[in-house]
């Protein structure tokens, strides 16, 4: 795998590639991967000739330092995940490269990100929608991939390329969950083993059918805070803190 830092030195490979008139997909993450990521990796391999993943945890969207300094990260095992399926590229760059300007520009969208992730964390869909308006610039690829775990930012994401003519076509993939029905997410490390325990309550009480109030009860009761439960565009979303680790997961409306 190819690991690249700079802007300027994938853009030179960039060109290469598009002269040989080879197909990129492209998956942007923030690290500490896991087999959610693995399963938009593998599409993007299965759909392209190459395939780009980028590492970056963007502090832009962390609306609480705390947050972003507990976030995991294991750069280590994550080259061996992304060497071990084959991924082509690498692109990893410092803060200082992918924001020259100090974050004085931003994307921002004014309706869908203000309510339910958007509503707890201000400014947090500014940060995500910016990095990723720089990142598929950078890529260039022809698709990108999201996963619906963060269905939202898909929505916002896929709306922001309409909206801006990127010609990157946004491609969404299924959320992918633990055996116990648990969301899979970079975070999940930061709980405790009876906290782990307890997390899949989340998605089955978000899953059972029953009104928002008594899922928020339920929940409230079985010792999570809830931030919201909220249907949205045929879809029930849900974001709880479990020992203080946000948990976020959406189901279809039945
Ligand atoms: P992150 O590193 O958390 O920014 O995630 C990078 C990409 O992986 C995003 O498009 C996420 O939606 C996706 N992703 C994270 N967890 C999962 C999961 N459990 N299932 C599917 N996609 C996921």
């Amino acid at each position: 795998m190819k690991i690249f830092n700079s802007v300027k030195e994938w853009k030179k490979e960039l060109s290469q590639l598009k002269s040989e008139g080879l197909s990129l997909g492209f998956v942007p993450t923030m690290g500490a991967l896991h087999e959610g990521h693995a399963s938009l990796f593998k599409e993007s391999l299965k759909d392209n000739d190459r395939t780009l993943v980028s590492i970056f945890l963007n502090p832009t969207q962390f609306d609480n330092r705390e947050d972003l300094n507990n976030y995991p990260s294991s750069y280590e095992e994550d080259i061996k995940i992304l060497e071990d399926l084959k991924v082509d590229y690498l692109f990893s760059p410092a803060y200082e490269e992918l924001y020259r300007d100090n974050y004085r520009y931003s994307c921002r969208e004014n309706k869908l990100s203000q309510i339910l992730c958007g509503a707890a964390r201000p400014g947090h869909f500014d940060g995500v929608l910016t990095v990723v308006m720089k990142l598929l610039n950078i890529g260039g690829a022809q698709k990108a991939y999201f996963g619906e775990k963060d269905y939202q930012q898909y929505l916002l994401i896929k709306e922001m390329a309409q909206t801006f003519f990127l010609e990157t076509e946004i491609v969404p993939c299924p959320l992918i969950r633990e055996k116990d029905g648990l969301a899979l997410s970079s975070r999940n490390r930061r709980l405790s083993s009876e906290a782990r325990q307890l997390a899949p309550t989340f998605y089955g009480l978000l899953n059972s059918g029953s009104s928002r109030e008594k899922i928020k009860k339920d929940l409230s009761k079985a010792g999570f805070k809830v931030d919201y439960i909220e249907d949205y565009h045929m879809r029930r979303f849900g974001a709880v803190y479990l020992e203080e680790v946000r948990l976020i997961d959406n189901v279809p409306l039945r």
